[in-house]
């Protein structure tokens, strides 16, 4: 191989994943390295990361415990830019595309998102956007797995996220087509797919996949890192990783522009706002935060029940005396205050967790926001009431 050109290195370190990429170096130079590798883990802990890695360790020239991050090899594939290393991931529908057209405006969006990628590629795992892998996308994927590599010994597929393969139970054909190619992969193509949501995979994937399990990241390896690089201030990488659950992308969530007010805080101070309605004196308040709330259906819904959920389960550590076993850290003085104010048992707060669940299913089954909202403060105030009877003193 020619000395490489100046090619500017764009990803960020591999963090942590220790002991998964002895092992997956170790299968490598031993060369039992499995053809199809699921990599299944919580979203944002670096799975597609860890992927990119292992795709440069394929391609490198001089393997040694792991990709030698110095041959032209390492730095196209650290750069985004290896001819035979394809990185798929989730998009958002391309609009005026079907057929034909539909496998071809995807791989357009994917450059071009690449082009993006390399330029910032730390990224919140938190999105908005409706996105997904479509039945064109392994169309795109087919392609290029039966064309002859430019460089390496046989093209390196990274497909992030698979489980949007599969956007509902009654549609797989995306997840069929892919399925087709685990089952008879073309020469030496190899397979490494990354999912938070293994159970949505119809289970023909896996079983023709060897499944490797990443774990959280330590809290102060993620705070380091979000200081080193993403440039977060140490107050606020502190903070942000106290909520990470071990995931730079959540962390990441948390953060906008490094100040502490990212979409995940927003959606994490609603849920708050839902609980301490539920705990209020007034029960008025419940329909004026519902009122607070858009009528049409918006993404983040869910996701403040997630962390509606998360308060409950740190009330419950409170009333129980489990104060070390808080998440929401910064919140624990609010968190006393509401349990102490509300008389607040183990007991109630445990029973509250299915009123939650409800607005969950109500919200997926479209009904307005609003009106979800008010039901679901007026059904926990009846959970974590002093007496049965409590709600009708208000
Ligand atoms: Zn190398």
């Amino acid at each position: 191989m020619a000395e490489a050109g100046p090619l500017s290195v764009s990803l960020h370190p591999v963090l942590g994943h220790e002991r998964a990429r002895a092992a997956l170096a170790s299968a490598h130079a031993r060369g039992v390295l499995p053809a199809a590798l699921l990599f299944h883990g919580p979203r944002g802990i670096g799975k597609q990361r860890v992927a990119l890695w292992l795709a440069q360790l394929l391609v490198c020239e001089r393997p040694e415990h792991g990709p030698c991050d110095a041959c032209a090899s390492c730095r196209m594939a650290l750069s985004l830019e290896h001819p035979d290393v394809h990185w798929y991931f989730p998009l958002p529908r391309p609009k005026n595309a079907a057929g034909d057209r539909l496998a071809d405006a995807l791989e357009e969006a994917r450059l071009d998102e690449l082009v993006e990628i390399r330029e910032a590629p730390l990224r919140s795992s938190h999105s908005e956007e409706v996105r997904g892998l479509y039945v064109g996308t392994v169309k795109n994927i087919r392609a290029k797995a039966y064309k002859r590599p430019v460089m390496a010994r046989g093209p390196v597929f990274l497909v992030g996220d698979a489980d949007l393969l599969v956007p509902q139970e009654s549609s797989p054909e995306a997840a069929n087509a892919l399925l087709k190619l685990l089952e008879e992969p073309p020469g030496g193509a190899r397979f490494i797919l990354t999912t938070s949501e293994s159970g949505r995979l119809p289970a023909t994937i896996p079983s023709r996949m060897v499944p490797l399990h990443l774990a959280p990241l330590p809290v102060a390896d993620v705070a380091a890192f979000l200081e080193r690089h993403a440039s977060i201030d140490p107050k606020s990488a502190a903070w942000a990783a106290g909520l990470s659950q071990g995931s730079i992308g959540r962390a990441l969530g948390f953060l906008a522009d490094g100040a502490p007010t990212g979409p995940l805080e927003v959606l994490r101070s609603r849920a708050l706002e839902i609980i301490v309605a539920a705990t209020a004196q007034r029960a008025s308040e419940a329909h004026v935060l519902a009122l607070g709330f858009p009528s049409s259906q918006g993404r983040g819904l869910v996701e403040i029940f997630g962390f509606a959920e998360e308060w409950l389960r740190d009330l419950a550590a409170v009333a129980a005396g489990a104060r070390s076993a808080v998440m929401n850290q910064d919140k624990l003085a609010e968190l006393d205050r509401i349990v102490v104010q509300g008389g607040l048992t183990s007991f109630q707060i445990a029973s509250a967790f299915g009123r939650v669940e409800r607005a969950r299913e109500l919200t997926l089954a479209n009904v307005n926001p609003q009106l979800v909202i008010g039901g679901l403060v007026r059904d926990l105030r009846r959970a974590l009431a002093r007496t049965p009877h409590a709600e009708a003193l208000t």
